[in-house]
């Protein structure tokens, strides 16, 4: 078990980088707690196995350090950095027995074998492998073979850190289920730090602790699920968490007034907000949850759109020029015909500035 952070960390895959662009990881600074579960979340591009490759050591980062428990492991190869990975596909040997395969390690470490068997069977226990341990791994179904990759991580006893990289991408989907729930309670009893890449926000927000979500080469907010969701520090976290995601609105600023179409919204950051924006060219915008938008007797004109039944809730998607906006209700509750009116929660209420929260800056 061990503390990582990452320092002022910088990559890039070009040979002499410009520009910010050149670089797929543009800034990082973050800590993993000693025996915490993280998630990296973001889409497609935005850095994650990038990262991963930073923290195992297949990837030298152009700039920045990199310490485990304090000492400095930036020039360490994957060997000497004891790390257990998972990664997409099973990585595992069809021909021997779920036993063998996940005795595989500890034999390379020239474990003793009385050791071994106490160490396999805990683990086949904790992963419900127990049953068919002689069987050959190549009779497994998918998931029964990427128990054994996990397996074959969590027998180790000299693992710092256990890092997957979308480790459910090919498993069926009423067995993702299973696995990441498993995932969870694995970590609950083994308190390894694990990092776990992915861009599914269900996968991310159910298994760790603290979740950092990239988004071009940045970590742009870090934290539970329950802060990513109540107070996006950045655009891309409100469209990115939720579903769907927050709405977001151009706004402008007029004295200590915040405007959506010449009309005044109040917003939780407001004071703080509009003060940091004295003499600045920033593009201003408002973001509120479709949760947290009611219909109201009086407030922004709406025309009502379409309302999406699904299941415990409603979607309703209204427009108020050309803005569309959405809302979500509860299932019972009686959604206004032609045309109405909608308020925003002050509290739920967001100004952003070039995209991040106003008042607060950036993370990294
Ligand atoms: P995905 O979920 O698709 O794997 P990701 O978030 O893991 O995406 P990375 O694979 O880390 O993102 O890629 C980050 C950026 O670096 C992308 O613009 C990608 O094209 C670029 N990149 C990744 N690997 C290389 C490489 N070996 N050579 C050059 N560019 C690369």
């Amino acid at each position: 078990m061990t503390k990582i952070a990452l320092q002022n960390i910088r990559h890039s895959y070009l040979g002499s980088p410009q520009t910010d662009g050149d670089f797929a990881i543009k800034h990082i600074n973050t800590v993993f707690e000693d025996g915490g579960a993280y998630a990296l979340l973001g889409p497609s591009g935005c850095g994650k196995t990038t990262l991963l490759g930073i923290v195992s050591g297949l990837i030298s980062p152009t700039s920045g350090r990199i310490l485990f428990d304090g000492e400095d492991i930036t020039r360490v190869d994957t060997i000497h950095r004891h790390i257990a990975q998972v990664f997409q596909f099973p990585v595992i040997y069809d021909t021997m027995t779920v036993f063998d395969n996940l005795a595989f390690p500890l034999r390379n470490r020239k474990v003793p074998e009385s050791d071994i068997k106490a160490r396999v069977l805990d683990v086949a226990k904790m992963l419900d492998l127990e049953e068919g341990i002689h069987r050959r791994a190549a009779s497994l179904t998918v998931d029964g073979k990427q128990k054994i990759s996990l397996g074959r991580g969590l027998v180790r006893e000299d693992v710092n850190v256990m890092m997957f990289d979308e480790p459910l991408t090919v498993i069926d989907q009423n067995m993702k289920w299973e696995l990441r729930s498993k995932l969870k309670e694995l970590h609950q009893n083994v308190r390894t730090t694990m990092i776990y890449v992915t861009h599914d926000q269900t996968e991310a927000l159910t298994f760790a602790d603290e979740v950092l979500v990239m988004y071009e080469g940045r970590v742009v907010q870090s934290g539970t699920p329950v802060e990513l969701f109540e107070k996006p520090r950045h655009t891309f976290v409100g469209y990115f968490i939720g579903s769907p995601g927050m709405n977001i609105f151009p706004c402008q600023i007029s004295g200590e007034t915040v405007e959506f179409s010449g009309l005044p919204i109040e917003c939780d950051n407001q004071i703080q907000g509009i003060r940091s924006l004295q003499d600045s060219q920033a593009i201003t915008e408002i973001g509120i949850r479709p949760e947290y938008v009611r219909f109201s007797n009086q407030g922004i004109p709406v025309r009502i759109c379409r309302v999406d039944d699904l299941g415990r809730h409603q979607l309703v998607h209204v427009e108020h020029e050309h803005h569309a906006i959405k809302l979500i209700c509860p299932e019972d509750a009686p959604i206004p015909e032609g045309s109405a009116c909608v308020r925003f929660e002050k509290s739920r209420t967001f100004l952003y500035a070039d995209k991040w929260l106003a008042g607060e800056g950036s993370q990294s």
